[in-house]
């Protein structure tokens, strides 16, 4: 499986790092690696001082498609989820300044927090409220009412580059908020009323 992740999708993030808005999507990948183990902490890599949270919604992808329209994303997804884009910033900044690619700093091993997965039913997506909180206290608040492209758009978008298969998860962008962790904190997601992770930053 791989794992597409959308960059600079809410106005308010693009502003907090003083980003271009872009005319497309902005698409990286992180390799299956990525992924957090369940119920594992985060460890801090040793090459990065300045690890920060960046909390999605998530969409699982249910079948193979490839060219897909909008108007028949909704068809290949059944569930959402919420997860963490853990983003190396120093080493991001290196790679932006240099006009380098950017995995090192966003697909390294436990970049990818996925939680849990709910059906789509469950929600009205168009309307769907997160929040990550840092040891209880609310960080980073979202509503997909703000995304700049809409989960459909941005399946179909990607769909043009990468045939999207099952189990594929799309990461689709952050809020503002974003910071910096520490050892010992306790990181929370909560979408509507579930939580679907808690992580330790060790
Ligand atoms: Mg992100």
């Amino acid at each position: 499986m791989k794992i597409i992740c959308i960059g600079r999708n809410y106005a308010k993030h693009i502003e907090e790092l003083q980003n271009e808005r872009p005319e497309h999507p902005v698409v990286f990948l992180k390799p299956d690696s990525a992924i957090l183990p369940k119920k594992m902490p985060f460890f801090i890599p040793p090459f990065s001082t300045e690890i920060h949270y960046e909390v999605e919604v998530l969409v699982k992808i249910n079948k193979v498609g490839k060219h897909i329209a909008k108007k028949f994303a909704h068809k290949y997804y059944d569930e959402i989820g919420l997860g963490i884009d853990f983003t190396a910033r120093d080493v991001q900044q290196q790679c932006k300044q240099k006009g380098l690619p950017w995995e090192k700093a966003k697909a390294f091993d436990g970049s990818a927090v996925v939680g849990d997965f709910y059906p789509k039913g469950n929600f009205n997506l168009e309307n769907l409220s997160f929040q990550l909180l840092k040891n209880d206290l609310i960080v980073q608040e979202g509503n997909t009412n703000a995304m700049l492209w809409k989960i459909d758009e941005l399946i179909s978008y990607v769909s043009q580059f990468f045939t999207l298969k099952k189990g594929d998860i799309i990461f689709t962008g952050t809020p503002a908020g974003v910071g910096r962790v520490e050892q010992n904190d306790v990181l929370t997601g909560k979408l509507e009323d579930e939580k679907p992770f808690e992580i330790k930053i060790k």
